[in-house]
């Protein structure tokens, strides 16, 4: 198996987040905007005390609820998704909005994007059933 890709979705820039908070009615504070740019750029399936985490080196002051209120604020606004894996208690928050699959590292934990063509699931379902999407996790170990 070739390595799982992540395909990197496009980072706003902090003018773009700051439109995209008012537009959801948020006011874009400095810090709301640079937990934007992480949980956006930087981070990678972060969950809601990993952003924690970040923002304790960097927003000492920002509360876990603040935390939650701007993740919240973001897959509101169509800006992040949020994900509950069967494996995690945590959900997982996803800037990738694209179509896609996910890979779950069983060494690390770590969860990774996997391109939608990357994975192909056939179905075989009584035809009542209309299928809007189907989304994989496969688990597995990077060698
Ligand atoms: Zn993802």
């Amino acid at each position: 198996m070739s390595p799982p890709l992540k395909p990197k979705s496009h980072c706003l820039s902090p003018s773009e987040i700051e439109g995209r908070l008012i537009s959801a009615g948020v006011q874009p504070t400095a810090q709301r905007i640079a937990i934007c740019r992480f949980v956006l750029c930087e981070a990678d399936h972060p969950t809601a005390e990993q952003v924690k985490a970040w923002a304790d080196q960097n927003f000492p002051r920002l509360s876990l609820a603040t935390v939650y209120n701007t993740l919240h604020t973001l897959v509101g606004a169509g800006l992040l998704r949020e994900y509950r894996f069967p494996h995690l208690e945590q959900v997982v928050y996803d800037n990738n909005l694209g179509a896609h699959h996910h890979f779950l590292d069983e060494a690390t934990g770590r969860i990774l994007d996997l391109a939608g063509d990357e994975v192909k699931v056939s179905t075989h379902l009584a035809s009542r059933i209309q299928v809007e999407g189907v989304e994989v996790l496969v688990r597995g170990r990077i060698t």
